[in-house]
């Protein structure tokens, strides 16, 4: 199965993607934990990215495009895969058109998560991290057991710099122009699968499952 989950930052992709990936056994790429990875090892590429990350801004198509790549060239994307936060602009798209033709291979379903922006600002403005095992929390939805530090590790919690209220309305704003026309992109090949992404994660998982087995009608 290769599919791509698109949606504005914030809707829950990448945990559903983490939960299909445990349950059909392929592979999830995450462009922004890629990104992210590569700002903690301070790599070039890590570098050259953080300045955009840190502002909300979308990272060059270049870096990008490189990263998912590399890793769709790995032997254990075979099985199939799931694209969490990419493409995230036309020519990114068009490149893993291209890149998936070469190899001979198609998508086979593109899930669109749908969630307002009220609930958008609300979810992103209150997530925290660990900046060591990466664990994320909600300070309303889903609190640290431990207060301020992490359940797991007993790190001390963070905000991403990008889910700061500046970073989060440039995030949506650089959603709306650059990403939303995706979702055009996409019906016109047939591919797209709208979900509400606003229901409970498992509800929202459930609905996941039954799109994902139903014949594609769009
Ligand atoms: P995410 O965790 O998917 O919200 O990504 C965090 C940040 O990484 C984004 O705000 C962008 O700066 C960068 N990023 C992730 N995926 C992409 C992409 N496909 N194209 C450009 N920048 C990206």
């Amino acid at each position: 199965m290769r599919l791509v989950f698109l949606g504005a930052p914030g809707v829950g992709k990448g945990t559903q993607a983490d939960k299909v990936a445990a349950q059909y056994r392929i592979r999830k790429v995450s462009t922004g934990d890629l990104l992210r990875e590569a700002v903690r090892n301070k790599t070039p590429l890590g570098l050259e990215a953080k300045e955009h990350m840190d502002q909300g801004r979308l990272v060059p198509d270049s870096v990008v495009i490189g990263l998912v790549r590399e890793k769709l060239a790995d032997p254990s994307h075979a099985n199939g895969f799931i694209l969490d936060g990419f493409p995230r602009t036309v020519p990114q798209a068009e490149v893993l058109a291209k890149v998936l033709v070469e190899r001979g291979l198609q998508l086979d379903r593109v899930i669109n998560f749908k969630v307002s922006r009220e609930e958008i600002v609300k979810r992103l403005s209150g997530r925290r991290s660990c900046p060591k095992c990466q664990a994320t929390y909600h300070v309303e939805f889903a609190p640290s057991k431990n207060g301020t530090l992490c359940e797991r590790c007993g790190e001390a919690l963070i905000q991403r710099s990008d889910d700061k209220q500046e970073a989060i309305e440039m995030r949506l704003r650089v959603y709306e122009e650059q990403t939303a026309p995706l979702i055009n992109f996409y019906e016109k090949q047939r591919l797209l699968s709208h979900l509400n992404g606003a229901e409970a994660v498992e509800t929202v998982y459930h609905n996941l499952v039954k799109a994902l087995a139903a014949p594609q009608t769009a």
